[in-house]
């Protein structure tokens, strides 16, 4: 059987990374058809619009894709493609495990945590406006029973099929108390349905000192959009950046899996970066479609790359400038020799 499977090249330095994560993809043997679409700044320029509807359509049909990063202009111009994908389709789990792996440096040892953040309301719902152009502007940001109960209940329900202990919800039902006291309202109800699960919650505030002073302490965490948004690049940069940052967006039946990262326009061209992310964003893939072997296969070869610290890109170097790091393809085919 032909996996059939949408292919978003994304844009700045996406294509290039992505590249890199289809050829590994491939080195799996595991059929793949690729149903390349373009969106992002790329699209815009071509189709005037940066998602066009083909987009959507091919994702709809294939009910999978693996997607690289897509610019979002500052303050003006068209709104996040990226949101756009996750609220049109709505996938409403963003699935962005954090794992410590040997070799790499600067990263916390014992790290294995997973952050489940809502993806489909919150601020990013993007309902603002000036009040008194010019000076004062307000967003609304919305908070819902039915969107809080799936994702907290997808966060336990995940912690359930993946041997996990603990879920932490992650609010500011202090301040908050009418949108972020709901999430925590509903979260308290949905994990008495989980005695076999612990549960706590912490503010937000706390919870960025406990992940940098305590990390190894956390296993699931679940929490509304913008703070997990945040919360997950913290944890990144706790086991080694977002160069090594997998990420999935998943909805009933339908999944979108990209990295953490965004598309770093500054280094667009330049095969420098890592492409692990969108390469572990692809095992996360080939594991949702049931291929758990190839999955295993790509992690562990990108584990033994990164172990070795030798074919890797400079920001798995003990230092930015060190000279002996490789480019984005190297580092792929580094890879793809480790699988064999
Ligand atoms: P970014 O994630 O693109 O880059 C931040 C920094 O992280 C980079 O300067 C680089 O030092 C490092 N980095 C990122 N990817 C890396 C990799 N593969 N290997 C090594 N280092 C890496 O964040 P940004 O600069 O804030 O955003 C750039 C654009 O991407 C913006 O337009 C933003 O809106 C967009 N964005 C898109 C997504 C997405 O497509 N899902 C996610 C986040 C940001």
């Amino acid at each position: 059987m032909t996996y059939r499977v949408t292919l978003i090249p994304g844009d700045g330095s996406g294509p290039e990374l992505v590249e890199a994560a289809r050829r590994v993809l491939e080195a799996t043997g595991v059929p793949l058809e690729w149903d390349v679409q373009q969106a992002g700044m790329g699209a815009m320029e071509r189709y005037g619009v940066p998602l066009p509807d083909s987009v959507l359509d091919s994702i709809r049909a294939n009910r999978v894709a693996l997607k690289g990063p897509i610019t979002t202009p500052l303050g003006t111009g068209f709104r996040s493609v990226n949101v756009a994908i996750r609220r049109e389709l709505d996938l409403y789990a963003n699935v962005r495990p954090a794992r410590t792996m040997v070799g790499i440096p600067r990263c916390f040892p014992n790290v294995d945590l997973v952050v489940v953040r809502e993806n489909t309301e919150c601020l990013y719902v993007g309902v603002e406006h000036e009040v008194i152009p010019g000076e004062a502007a307000e967003s609304i940001r919305i908070i819902t029973r039915r969107a809080t109960e799936r994702i907290v209940r997808f966060a336990f329900e995940y912690a359930r099929a993946h041997h996990r202990r603990k879920v932490t919800a992650v609010h500011k039902a202090n301040i908050l108390k009418v949108t972020d006291g709901l999430f925590l309202k509903v979260a308290r109800e949905v994990a008495a349905d989980y005695p076999d699960i612990a549960f706590e919650d912490l503010i937000v505030d706390n919870m960025c000192l406990q992940l940098v002073q305590w990390p190894q302490d956390y296993d699931v965490i679940v929490t509304p959009n913008l703070y997990g948004d945040i919360l997950s690049d913290l944890c990144s940069g706790l086991v080694g950046g977002l160069g090594v940052a997998p990420g999935a967006n998943i909805g009933d039946g339908i999944a979108v899996f990209e990295p953490v990262h965004g598309s770093a326009p500054q280094f667009a061209g330049q095969n420098r970066l890592n492409p692990c992310a969108v390469i572990l964003s692809g095992a996360m893939m080939l594991r949702y479609l049931g291929e758990e072997e190839a999955a295993q296969q790509v992690e562990r070869a990108v584990a033994a790359v990164i172990a070795e610290g030798r074919a890797v890109t400079f920001d798995l170097k003990p230092t930015r400038d060190d000279p002996t790091a490789v480019g984005t393809q190297e580092m792929a085919d580094a890879i793809i020799a480790a699988m064999e």
